[in-house]
């Protein structure tokens, strides 16, 4: 007779995971998840997922991809724990190697790494305010950084997670990002308007506001995340660095959710030519073991204090042995050009949804990808807390549908928008199959 225990059903340890997780996470949630492997997830009554979120653009090489688990698994029977103010150790120095030729610029050739994207954001404003000896950070309407208490300071999209915790870190201003919604235009204003609008605002602020001279830096993704996907156009980020290199302010690029081959390029500032003072990585770094990376010039990294960076488990072995295999299954897998091709089909794939009057816009770079539709009356566009007594947003209600029919995808928690991030290995069926689900379930709720 068997002595294991009966499982709890699926149902049941939801329930449990709602009632003893957390409150401030998952409590929308209704799966628990058993395994990952590629594009899908198993969950615990047995469904098989369709994946298109990666965890929120993390397993940017699906789930468990077979080299990165044995590099963690080598490195677990080798060093688990390096302790960097004591020793470097190799997998930290191998990643090093690895990453310095995929540098949008040649000049970032300092790397500290650490565990989280916030984290890396916190450490970007000391370099930046350290290095400069000046306070004031500049940060773009719409902008998501993280939930540590820099990261939500300089974060302008998710303020509704930030009110009950101020006072926030001091001398941080918001200038405006080029979206239409942020001048209340339509869809099709030309970017170039867009831009010019921005500049010339930014340029007042510094003015008015900030003078130059109190100014450490400029922070922005590349493509705004949580913000609602949308990619920074090239000639705003390049009047960024104009107005950084004339007012001897730095410019922060954080591509913890655009980087490592999600938008096409290895990391979406390309796009522009730009070159970053400091570039924050974290997500796709490692395939889903925590890392992140701070990376910036030695001239600037010199001129820290030694000891005022760092941590107990900065730069994890086991966590840079998997960024390592992952950055090598990059190259050997030809995943950008897997990024390029199911881009096309994927905008291919959502075009006839643009005849859908619901549908507002369709943009993206390479697999981050959006679709935003148009806010139904009585519903609140920006409910970020889901408050019960808003009713569920389009949006949600779609990704929602997606769920029951078998495919998780994720939406912002800006505006109507539900954003697409498979793995950057997805197969071309898979790809295909995760759109017909998608364009069924706007069918069904539209
Ligand atoms: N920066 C950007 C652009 C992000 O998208 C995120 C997370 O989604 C963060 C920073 C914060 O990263 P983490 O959640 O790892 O702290």
């Amino acid at each position: 007779m068997s002595t294991t225990p009966p499982r709890a059903s699926h149902a049941s340890l939801v329930d449990f995971g709602r009632r003893h997780v957390t409150k401030g996470i998952g409590r929308q949630v209704e799966a628990v998840i058993e395994k990952g492997e590629g594009s899908y997830l198993t969950l615990g009554d047995g469904r098989k997922m369709l994946d298109f979120t990666c965890g929120i653009a993390v397993t940017n090489l699906g789930h468990c991809h077979p080299k990165v688990s044995a590099a963690a698994a080598e490195q677990c029977l080798k060093l688990v724990h390096g302790q960097c103010s004591i020793g470097f150790h190799e997998p930290y120095l191998q990643l090093i190697e690895r990453l310095l030729p995929m540098m949008p610029h040649p000049s970032l050739d300092s790397f500290y790494f650490i565990s989280s994207g916030s984290e890396a954001v916190e450490a970007a404003i000391k370099i930046a305010r350290g290095v400069t000896g000046k306070q004031n950070i500049i940060t773009m309407q719409g902008a998501y950084h993280g939930r540590t208490y820099g990261a939500m300071a300089v974060t302008k999209s998710k303020t509704g997670y930030s009110e009950s915790f101020h006072p926030l870190m001091p001398g941080v201003f918001t200038a405006p990002f080029p979206f239409w919604h942020h001048f209340s235009l339509p869809p099709n204003t030309p970017t170039s308007e867009l831009t010019s609008l921005c500049l010339n605002q930014l340029e007042l602020l510094l003015q008015q506001q900030t003078a130059p001279k109190d100014t450490a830096a400029i922070i922005i993704e590349p493509v705004i995340g949580e913000g609602g996907y949308v990619p920074a156009p090239p000639e705003f980020l390049q009047g960024l660095r104009e107005i950084c290199d004339r007012e001897n302010i730095l410019l922060i690029i954080d591509e913890v959710q655009s980087g490592f081959l999600r938008t096409g390029k290895n990391f979406a500032v390309e796009y522009s030519g730009v070159k970053p003072d400091i570039m924050l990585v974290a997500k796709g770094l490692a395939n889903g073991f925590p890392l992140s990376g701070v990376i910036t010039r030695s001239e600037l990294s010199d001129k820290l204090k030694p000891g005022s960076m760092g941590g107990t488990y900065a730069g994890n072995a086991v966590a840079c042995a998997a960024a390592v295999a992952t950055a090598d299954a990059f190259k050997e897998e030809n995943i950008l050009e897997n990024v390029n091709a199911r881009s096309k089909e994927l905008f291919a794939h959502l075009e006839p949804l643009r005849s859908t009057p619901a549908v507002l816009d369709i943009r993206g770079q390479g697999l981050m990808v959006a679709v935003e539709f148009a806010s139904p009356t009585g519903t609140s566009p920006h409910d970020p807390l889901r408050n019960p007594n808003v009713p569920a947003k389009l949006s949600t209600r779609i990704a929602k549908r997606c769920q029951e029919k078998g495919m998780f995808i994720l939406t912002t928690s800006a505006y109507e928008v539900v954003r697409f991030i498979p793995a950057l290995n997805i197969t071309a069926e898979d790809l295909k199959k995760g759109c017909d689900i998608f364009v069924e379930s706007v069918e069904e709720i539209v």
